[in-house]
């Protein structure tokens, strides 16, 4: 199964990608932790993205895309299913994705939106500084990055909605409450997923959609 993973920072995108991921059995794609893993090994690529990483600053689509790319490759060599964690970031992300999916037969079947609340989403993100020092989880680029994510990142939940695949979760509750949500309503979904093999789900439209507590102006 093949699902992408919308959300603020904070909001609980790594660790239920990791729990999705693992439940599906298969690739957990988190483009913050491929960035920061280059950054870490001083690779060409962390050296020309630092100091975007540091300032809460999204880094140049090409660099991201790329990297994408190459993981989705893996990822159908191995099975053909993923979950994508912080991809896409903005509208042309979310359209290069779309043809780099469809090119290698790989869209996404579930776009899943978690939706949380700026306030809490500072309180998350704060009390995580504390404890991993993260270098981006500073006051001043956590309000970039939630300005960032309103801006650029949340537009694109309305493209998933039209396209039928948009699944949207409350995720202001604990990790086990959401979790539990998220695969009680993916799991139908991945049967109707292997019914249908290799057939585009983009083109299924409204009534593939699954939505719960949308209604939120946040998230
Ligand atoms: P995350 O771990 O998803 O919060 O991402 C951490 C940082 O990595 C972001 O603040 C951006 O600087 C960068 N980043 C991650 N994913 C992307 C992306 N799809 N496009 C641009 N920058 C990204």
């Amino acid at each position: 199964m093949r699902v992408l993973m919308i959300a603020p920072p904070g909001a609980g995108k790594g660790t239920q990608g990791a729990l999705i991921a693992a439940h599906l059995g298969v690739p957990h794609i988190a483009t913050g932790d491929l960035l920061r893993d280059h950054v870490a090994r001083q690779t060409g690529l962390g050296r020309a993205v630092r100091q975007h990483l540091e300032r809460g600053e999204l880094v140049p689509d090409e660099i991201v895309l790329e990297m994408v790319r190459e993981a989705a490759v893996a990822a159908k060599a191995a099975g053909g299913g993923y979950v994508l964690d912080g991809v896409p970031r903005n509208m042309t992300q979310a359209r290069a994705l779309y043809l780099m999916g469809r090119e290698l037969g790989m869209t996404a079947q579930v776009a899943l939106h978690l939706v949380a609340d700026d306030h809490e989403l500072m309180r998350r993100l704060l009390a995580r500084a504390a404890l991993e020092g993260r270098s981006d989880d500073t006051e001043v680029v956590i309000r970039r990055r939630l300005s960032l994510y309103r801006e650029v990142t949340h537009p694109i939940v309305a493209w998933y909605a039209e396209r039928g695949i948009l699944l949207s979760v409350d995720a202001m509750r604990p990790v086990e409450q959401v979790a539990r949500e998220i695969l009680t309503a993916l799991e139908p979904m991945r049967d109707a997923a292997q019914m249908q093999g290799a057939i585009d789900f983009t083109s299924l439209g409204a009534s593939f959609g699954h939505t719960t507590s949308a209604a939120s102006p946040s998230g």
